[in-house]
């Protein structure tokens, strides 16, 4: 039986006592959960978090980090001080990099070799916008976020990058794409794998989806052969809604 990757992604939310009363809850409940769960405060909470969630297996994530080891560069964080911290995991890519902060596939391919250098695990975010499925050009546009996100990734080091297909028009609106959707794009997105690094690669990528995944959803989505865990925003800031996706089964 697969163990599923389970994410959280708590954007900017939470002050550091808020956070840490959160992440106590999760490893009350989730500590020892048979899932492989990560939690990515923002970075202002994050030493305080791994304080709480040392000894658990749960992991310290972080939601972005810059693209250089350090030097004068304002306002950005090097994976250098993400590491000193704790963290294991980095998302890279999410929607909102690319379309509030006009985050380019270039960029974004340099944060993933530089968090692979690292010995970061980089959850690598894709996903169309509704005008881009509406327009036909879905697989165009995450087929080239993963070509262009993977550029230069070697077959050894893929092994530790997780993908997370996040229709744009599906985070935090309420709307999810049908598990039977979701998975025919993680399945489109397993054939182009396939054409850069072979089949049993492609067979082995954890293939996250996210987009208003919750407890009600989760289990039929996750039931699906081409997905493998989920990226979860709005339900992940609370227990109560955040514990029951974890356990879906
Ligand atoms: C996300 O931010 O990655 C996300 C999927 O958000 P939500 O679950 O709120 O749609």
């Amino acid at each position: 039986m697969r163990n599923y990757y389970i994410a959280a992604n708590w954007k900017m939310h939470m002050t550091v006592s808020e956070a840490v009363a959160l992440a106590q809850d999760l490893v009350a409940k989730l500590g020892k959960s048979k899932e492989r769960v990560m939690i990515a405060p923002p970075f202002t909470a994050l030493a305080a978090v791994a304080q709480v969630i040392r000894g658990s297996s749960l992991v310290l994530g972080a939601q972005n980090m810059g693209p250089e080891t350090k030097g004068a560069h304002t306002g950005e964080i090097s994976p250098l001080m993400l590491k000193d911290l704790g963290v294991k995991a980095v998302i890279l890519g999410h929607s909102e990099r690319r379309h509030s902060y006009l985050e380019t596939d270039e960029l974004i391919n340099r944060k993933v070799l530089l968090a692979l250098e690292q010995e970061l695990q980089p959850i690598l975010c894709v996903g169309e916008t509704l005008a881009e499925r509406e327009a036909g050009k879905l697989e165009a546009v995450v087929g080239g976020q993963v070509r262009e996100g993977l550029k230069g990734v070697s077959a050894a080091a893929l092994a530790t990058v997780t993908i997370a297909y996040e229709p744009v028009w599906a985070i935090g609106t309420g709307k999810t794409a049908t598990p039977e959707d979701a998975d025919a794009v993680h399945g489109y997105i397993r054939i182009v794998l396939t054409s850069l690094y072979g089949e049993a690669a492609a067979k082995a990528m954890v293939i996250q989806y996210g987009g208003s995944v919750k407890a009600d959803n989760a289990a039929e989505l996750m039931a699906k052969p081409n997905i493998d865990g989920a990226l979860v925003g709005g339900a992940s800031l609370k227990a109560e809604t955040f514990v029951p996706i974890v356990s879906f089964r």
